[in-house]
């Protein structure tokens, strides 16, 4: 076969210089035809879209045609064409082809229409098919949005650990990280176990969230943000929950909570804007596949200004909703931790869009947040989407060292684990304040999908960490 460089799909179908010879090389999808003539859709991942390939079967060898089978691998060398059947403006007039791997009749994509929970047992095939190749690429432009985003206004991409021996926060829900041998364990006379001898000389887990870290950064370097991996093992089987899911985590010195809102609020609309303005052809296919509503749904998040809203005031609108008839699973009461129907209740039903709810009971919120005068609430903020609940959950920090010792030992946290935190607040302790969005929350909003697995490639989930 001639060697031709090769031409991805995404850019064969914006060219116009028709009768030139390309070379497309990519996985067939379908072949369907006559004894004469076939067609064969073929793609590449470089865009949701197919390109038309036209074989005349009288040109090429009987044997090699038998390999091209949905799935088979295959290099062209073809006259690029105008089209008119193709849907698209270009196809190929095939003059060689290659089968670069054959695909025999137990590949499990044979027809279209599998359904996502099929699709999740077979994660790693699950790339090859049109949703969840459009679901992957507007990843991987979320990404880029994010480090765009931050990157333009100054904000330095900062690498907090993965490993983490402080179980401040998430006691209870972390994954341990040990070298020691589990069927032999050293024990005190307690029975507590020895951790003197494993790997880092004391109990080490993986991290649920960068902000401690994230607060050091940002008292150094002004403005800062992460974006790495984190790890819950709460065995909250929903489909908003992972158990290693991809967090961002801003902190900037100097802001409160006001301007925290504000970053939260432009941040995402620029993310959404960025997916309408890149990701069109993906978020068009998943809008008429699976979400009629989406892209109307992404568009007005961009224009409208989100709510914001007291605590207490949620609540109040939740309790004239439960008198006026409205049935909750979970009682509502001032106080309570907000169940995701919630939530969704005052974006979804009440309000009609976004909604950051601020200043929650001290109680339900973590250890380092502001304090607020009343000596009831904290200065955090949540950010309710609609179809989603909370995807950003952040708060002004408690800058005041007193304040912020005297709260960690009112929640039992271990002082000793802590030393290197307070001391931000005693060398030069300023304002300032920072937020984590869930990069997959973000994702389903997008996308459109409805459940968390289908939005990272090889989802962890409680009872659950094939490929
Ligand atoms: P939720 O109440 O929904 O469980 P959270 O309050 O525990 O979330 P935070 O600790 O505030 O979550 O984490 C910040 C953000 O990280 C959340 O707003 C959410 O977008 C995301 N997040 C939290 N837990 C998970 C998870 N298990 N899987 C995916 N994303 C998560
Ligand atoms: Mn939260």
């Amino acid at each position: 076969m001639e060697k031709i460089s090769r031409t991805k799909i995404v850019d064969l179908l914006k060219r116009e210089d028709f009768g030139t010879m390309v070379n497309v090389k990519g996985w067939v999808r379908t072949r369907r035809g006559s004894k004469q003539v076939n067609f064969i859709a073929l793609n590449d991942g470089s865009t949701i879209n197919n390109v038309q390939v036209v074989v005349d079967l009288s040109n090429f060898d009987e044997e090699m045609l038998k390999l091209i089978t949905t799935g088979a691998c295959i290099s062209v060398n073809g006259l690029m064409v105008e089209s008119v059947g193709s849907g698209q403006k270009v196809e190929l007039q095939a003059k060689e082809i290659e089968v670069l791997g054959a695909c025999d009749n137990t590949y499990p994509l044979q027809k279209k229409g599998h359904s996502l929970e099929f699709l999740r047992e077979i994660a790693h095939l699950r790339p090859r098919t049109n949703t969840f190749g459009a679901v992957f690429r507007i990843r991987h432009n979320m990404a880029m949005a994010i480090h765009q985003f931050f990157h333009q206004r100054g904000f330095v991409y900062f690498h907090t650990p993965i490993i983490t021996a402080s179980d401040c926060e998430g006691a209870g829900q972390m994954f341990q990280v040990t070298t020691k041998n589990l069927y032999d364990l050293k024990k005190d006379e307690n029975g507590a176990i020895i951790y003197d001898d494993d790997f880092f000389g004391k109990q080490a887990s993986l991290t649920v969230s960068g902000q401690l870290e994230g607060e050091l950064a940002a008292t150094a370097l002004g403005a800062i943000y992460t974006f790495g991996p984190t790890f819950r093992a709460e065995n909250s089987n929903t489909p908003r929950h992972l158990a290693e899911f991809w967090m961002v985590e801003p902190e900037v010195a100097f802001n409160d909570i006001i301007d925290n809102m504000d970053l939260a609020e432009d941040f995402i609309k620029f993310c959404v804007q960025w997916a309408l303005d890149n990701c069109m052809d993906d978020i068009k296919f998943l809008n008429d596949m699976f979400d009629k509503e989406l892209i109307e749904r992404l568009q007005s998040v961009v224009k409208e200004d989100f709510i914001r809203l007291p605590y207490t005031e949620g609540i109040q609108i939740l309790e004239k909703a439960v008198l006026d008839g409205h049935k909750f699973e979970f009682p509502i009461y001032w106080g309570v931790d907000l169940a995701s129907e919630h939530e969704r209740y005052l974006v979804e039903n009440h309000f009609k869009r976004p909604v950051i709810l601020t200043d929650y009971p001290k109680e339900i919120k973590a250890f380092y947040m502001k304090q607020n005068e009343d000596g009831k609430t904290v200065r955090a903020m949540d950010v309710l989407f609609p179809k989603i609940g909370e995807i950003i959950g952040g708060s002004e920090r408690e800058a005041d060292y007193d304040k912020l010792a005297t709260r960690i030992q009112e929640m039992d946290i271990p002082m000793k684990d802590m030393w290197w935190y307070l001391d931000t607040r005693r060398f030069g302790t300023c304002p300032h304040s920072g937020f984590g969005l869930g990069f997959e929350r973000l994702l389903l909003f997008v996308t459109g999908m409805a459940n968390i697995r289908d939005v990272i490639p090889f989802p962890r989930t409680p009872r659950n960490a094939e490929f």
